[in-house]
């Protein structure tokens, strides 16, 4: 609680009351400390990838030029590294999008089954690569949502992206689409590593990871949960993560209300 105090004096000097301002910013220092710690997140993850090239261009300036086998990985190196920046970039001004541009939406009426076999196309590759089974299944063709269609599709790419990278070789990754009266629900199920309990309340947050280093390797920034999550919300809808056990997989639900019934509501 911060307090201001103000006297009130008449013009002949005498005091004729004090005004108090209690204020509560209890809130204002959580948002406060929050912002604080995005900034000093950020700053961290572009620094990394910033020395991993300063230190590589040196060592090649250095003379391991002169041996080409060597140049082509350091090199190598320093692609990759600026890849990451790239991502980590892209996903910040996504980030600052939904921040400040949170009516320019491109909100339609779409089939979102259409959209999780868009974003399953996208991805297959990647789960083929990793010999992972890969199955999208819908109980109903025509489930209709009101919705930014590229947004929604991030969405996907996010979480199944994620499925993919946290499941080892030969895994399997479900996606399952079912209506209910009113909403829809997209489940993305896979068995791969899981999320420990204590992890879970704090795995929407920005850059929060369970294993830094894991998700580093994998190129990923720690921010893709937290974008799904800004973007679900402003559909009305809400998503959900469930990961019982060590080793036994992960669930991702994600609910949206839907356009089949009572189309005139929106
Ligand atoms: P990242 O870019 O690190 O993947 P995300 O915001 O997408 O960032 O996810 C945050 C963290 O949640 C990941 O680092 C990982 O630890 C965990 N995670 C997300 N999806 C899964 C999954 N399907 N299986 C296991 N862990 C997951």
């Amino acid at each position: 609680l911060r307090a201001k105090y103000a006297p009130i004096i008449r013009e002949d000097d005498y005091l004729e009351g004090i005004v108090v301002l209690l204020q509560d910013v209890t809130e204002y220092e959580k948002l406060e400390n929050m912002r604080k710690e995005f900034v000093a997140n950020v700053s961290h993850e572009l620094k990394t990838p910033l020395t991993t090239i300063k230190s590589y261009t040196e060592t090649l300036l250095d003379g391991a030029m002169e041996d080409k086998g060597l140049a082509t990985q350091f090199l190598g190196v320093v692609v990759s590294e600026a890849d990451r920046m790239t991502r980590l970039v892209q996903d910040l001004l996504q980030l600052s999008n939904l921040d400040y541009k949170q009516g320019k939406w491109n909100k339609k009426e779409i089939n979102i089954n259409d959209i999780v076999k868009s974003a399953v196309l996208k991805l297959e590759v990647s789960a083929k690569n990793k010999r992972q089974h890969f199955v999208h299944t819908s109980y109903d063709d025509e489930i209709y949502v009101f919705a930014d269609k590229d947004k929604m599709e991030q969405v996907l790419l996010n979480i199944l992206s994620n499925a993919i990278k946290y499941t080892a070789e030969e895994g399997k990754i479900e996606v399952q689409v079912q209506l209910k009266s009113s909403y829809v629900q997209i489940i993305i199920r896979d068995n791969g590593i899981g999320i420990p309990k204590e992890d879970l309340p704090r795995i929407f947050e920005r850059f929060y990871r369970v294993d830094k280093a894991r998700s580093r390797e994998m190129g990923g920034t720690g921010l893709g949960l937290s974008i799904a999550k800004q973007i679900i919300e402003a559909h009305k809808g809400a998503i959900e993560i469930f990961s019982e056990e060590k080793k036994q997989g992960t669930r991702v639900v994600i609910t949206l209300p839907t356009t089949n019934e009572g189309l005139a509501l929106n």
